[in-house]
């Protein structure tokens, strides 16, 4: 019997998945198929904790493809360059018509995919693509002069006009229990290679596609409103934290966009969705330069900044120990939770790149080996944006303060006060800047902010 097989990636889901919609449409059975890949995973720096988010999405999937009568085939290799040999194996064994999957845009990704389907050909069967993970599909996307987009604001005006009023989420049927034969070479989910978890994580992020919808109606119903207003306040549950459902694809961009846009709030929605655009536009950018994915600044002119390599004061950053409580409270929270705040990671980012002078590529690893959400794409591009290398990043000379950024943003010292119970009995001004009432064991500031701010301002400079 001739089976359809699609390939599940980021993209852990049943509801309005491109892919799995168009293998069912083929008309033939559909199995789905996953392929761990722990080598590519460590190579990726990716975190346990999102490593452990998939596992439990994963689970849910299988369970959720079963109601609809679609096995999962879970495999496993070490890294993506096993990947071809591992569907030349698994296409001889199965007989497969087609293999459907929603493209990633990463450069390792686009390489795996290209071996696999010469894999494919010469196996007789048909390899097709499905856009996905974006709103406009970014290979037909220019601008009125037929230039790539290398601004936001343009990028993002172009995409809206584009956007039909209604997105037409797809949804599958429920078919007959497709039977495949036992295969050797088959894994369980529960049989996969992922890191040990930790218990606090399920807890955290509950896995599944009910949870995730659950999440974003929550947010649309109770905070899309005040989202303009709210969401530069780390103390205050003003965002959506749907990102790690996102990054995984247990939620679709569309389905996302058209739940705010249900909610006709005006300000609210446009702001989130602009957001939703961001998400949108580093994925373009991931495509368009794939020199972003080997390491390199996005501008060539920036490739001689002297960064520094300064492994004591990278490590104190790390640990949330730098002595200023808004950088060391950011740190405290990505550590425990897997997640920072928008407005944080900015703060974070720009104070290890701009007043330490440190390689934004440490800084871009570490939230990677740690976010639940690490999506190389947005964490890439939030990274350029702030150490200024980036297609429309801050201007080099745009430096934040990060004590006048945390007075004015968590001004009571909520937020600090929550991940630093040290600091918890200073007075609203001292929180910021603990100053001579620092408490024993906190540190004194790790450098001399104003100095910061001119070494920086003095390197950037010179490359000018
Ligand atoms: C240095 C740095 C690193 C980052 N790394 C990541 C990352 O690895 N993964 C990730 O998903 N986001 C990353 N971001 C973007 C942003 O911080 C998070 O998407 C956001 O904090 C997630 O919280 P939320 O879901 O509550 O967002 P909301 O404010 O509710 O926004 C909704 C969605 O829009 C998208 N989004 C929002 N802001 C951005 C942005 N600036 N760039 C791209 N997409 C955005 C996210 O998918 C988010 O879930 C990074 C930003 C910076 C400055």
């Amino acid at each position: 019997m001739s089976i359809t097989l699609h390939w599940f990636r980021t993209d852990l889901r049943v509801t309005d998945n491109p892919g799995l919609a168009a293998a069912q449409g083929a008309g033939l059975p559909v199995v789905g198929l996953y392929i761990a890949t722990p080598g590519q995973w460590h190579t990726h720096d990716d975190a346990p904790i999102k490593l452990d988010f998939w596992r439990r999405n994963l689970q849910a999937l299988e369970a959720s493809l079963k109601h609809y009568g679609i096995p999962l085939l879970c495999l496993q290799v070490d890294s993506y360059r096993d990947v071809p040999a591992c569907f030349e194996q698994l296409l001889t064994a199965l007989k497969v018509a087609e293999l459907h999957c929603n493209t990633e845009y990463p450069l390792n990704e686009r390489r795996r995919d290209e071996a696999v389907a010469v894999a494919c050909q010469q196996l007789g069967v048909r390899m097709q693509q499905h856009v996905d993970q974006v709103l406009t599909e970014p290979a037909s996307l220019l601008n009125k002069s037929g230039q790539l987009f290398k601004v936001f604001t343009p990028y993002a005006r172009a995409v809206r006009e584009r956007l039909p009023p209604s997105l037409g989420l797809q949804e599958i049927r429920i078919q007959p229990l497709t039977q495949i034969p036992a295969l050797p070479f088959a894994k369980s989910v529960s049989a996969l290679t992922f890191p040990n978890a930790e218990h606090a994580w399920t807890a955290l992020w509950p896995a599944g596609e009910q949870h995730a919808k659950q999440r974003l109606n929550e947010f649309c119903q109770q905070r899309i409103g005040h989202y303009k207003v709210q969401r530069d306040f780390p103390a205050v549950e003003g965002t959506s934290t749907i990102s790690p459902y996102l990054a995984a694809g247990v939620l679709s961009i569309r389905q996302c966009w058209q739940t705010a846009q249900a909610w006709q709030d005006g300000s609210g929605v446009f702001t989130w969705q602009n957001e939703l655009l961001w998400h949108d536009f580093y994925k373009y950018i991931t495509w368009h330069y794939p020199h972003v994915c080997r390491h390199q600044p996005w501008k060539s002119d920036v490739g001689h900044v002297p960064w520094r390599h300064d492994r004591h004061e990278f490590e104190q950053w790390c640990a949330g120990r730098t002595g200023i409580p808004v950088i060391d409270a950011a740190m405290k929270q990505l550590l425990q939770t897997g997640w920072m705040h928008n407005r944080l990671r900015m703060i974070a980012a720009m104070f290890l790149t701009k007043q330490l002078l440190i390689d934004w590529r440490w800084g871009e690893r570490w939230f990677m080996q740690h976010l639940v959400d690490g999506d190389f794409a947005a964490n890439n591009g939030g990274w350029q944006w702030s150490a200024s290398t980036g297609t429309d990043a801050v201007p080099y000379f745009r430096i934040f303060n990060p004590v006048t950024q945390s007075q004015r943003f968590d001004r009571e010292g909520t937020f600090i006060r929550r991940y630093l119970p040290e600091l918890a009995d200073l007075d609203n001004a001292a929180v910021h800047e603990p100053g001579l009432l620092r408490p024993a064991g906190y540190p004194q500031p790790l450098i001399d902010l104003a100095f910061g701010r001119a070494r920086a301002l003095q390197a950037f400079k010179r490359i000018q």
